[in-house]
């Protein structure tokens, strides 16, 4: 993904305001109640996270129209079919910037069908066709170990934990496609509006069930290399903001604070955008944000295995499952 606007002076002043400066009212609020303890929950594997990074990679680029693309789709669906109850296959054509035609698929994994507290993660799992962000050959598509690969692989090996003691909530793992053939800064196109994230739109227009509602989802991009850091996004922490200080508290509460950071940035426009502003499903994005944006291997033929880290995919998992599980306990206990 690529699009960002600063619009992080603002939101540091809005939450700067938040904070109470009478210490007289903030002392006669009564305590909070005590934090619930955190759960067990079954071992997210890096290991096996990593394998799915390669089988991935292995395939080649996974840009939609090519034999890669289709191969690895049903390879996905395969492996979620042996840990979730329901898998559903979302086929659509979407229109690129440039006029292209795309077959894509999502996939969604659904544990728990029936039960209506549910929560997802989702990844885009398609690969950009271009390296526009790269000296050489930027008219050939990137391998996308980390930018699609990595997020996906981190969400199936969610799966496959989550299948081992399963919660009482409903959880979806959906894996978008076409998120990244979003259209150049140097095109000579005319602008098109929307052009990146093409999968979440299709799917928050169209959900895999009819009504589906989700009380929260959590987006991943970008999150297998050895240098990232995940500050808090903008647009989660205006859409979705308890979901964004839930997900990084908990990584706090794990000792994840350096990689999980406790400051936000600009906004991102990823598919977790989409999600909020179509379907109204409070969503954050989790994606690598440092000095360097992106990262210098973004949208460049950088970005292959080499620089994936199990420590960075086992720490992203660690805490989306997690999350998943306090939460299921919080809603076990009120009901
Ligand atoms: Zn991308």
């Amino acid at each position: 993904m690529i699009r960002i606007s600063g619009i992080a002076v603002l939101l540091l002043f809005l939450a700067a305001c938040n904070n109470p400066k009478n210490t007289d009212e903030a002392a006669s609020t009564p305590a909070a109640p005590a934090e619930p303890a955190l759960v067990t929950v079954p071992a997210f594997n890096a290991d096996s996270a990593y394998s799915y990074v390669k089988a991935q990679v292995d395939f080649g680029p996974r840009t939609p129209n090519s034999a890669a693309h289709d191969k690895c789709a049903t390879w996905l669906a395969n492996k979620l079919k042996a840990w979730a109850d329901t898998v559903y296959i979302q086929k659509y054509t979407a229109t690129a910037f440039d006029g292209l035609k795309m077959k894509s698929t999502n996939i969604i994994a659904a544990i728990n069908p029936q039960a209506t507290t549910r929560v997802f993660i989702s990844s885009h799992w398609d690969t950009r066709p271009i390296a526009d962000e790269d000296d050489h050959d930027r008219d050939k598509p990137i391998n996308g170990a980390d930018d699609g690969g990595s997020s996906t692989a981190v969400a199936m090996e969610i799966a496959r934990t989550i299948h081992q003691q399963r919660p009482e909530i409903g959880v979806d793992i959906i894996l978008f496609d076409s998120e990244d053939y979003g259209q150049p800064d140097d095109s000579k196109l005319p602008k098109m509006q929307d052009s990146w994230c093409l999968g979440s739109q299709y799917w928050a227009s169209h959900p895999h069930v009819g009504g589906y509602r989700a009380d929260f989802g959590i987006n991943l991009d970008m999150v297998g290399t050895a240098d990232a850091a995940f500050p808090r996004e903008g647009v989660s922490a205006t859409m979705a903001d308890w979901v964004s200080q839930y997900v990084w508290h908990t990584a706090e509460r794990l000792g994840y604070s350096s990689l999980f950071v406790n400051r936000i940035f600009g906004q991102v426009t990823d598919d977790h955008y989409y999600v909020n502003q179509i379907i109204h499903i409070p969503t954050v994005d989790v994606i690598r944000y440092g000095e360097d944006g992106f990262g210098h291997h973004h949208h460049t033929h950088k970005d292959n295995l080499d620089l994936i880290s199990k420590n960075t995919l086992d720490a992203v998992g660690k805490v989306m499952v997690q999350v998943i599980y306090q939460y299921n306990a919080e809603k076990a206990k009120k009901s």
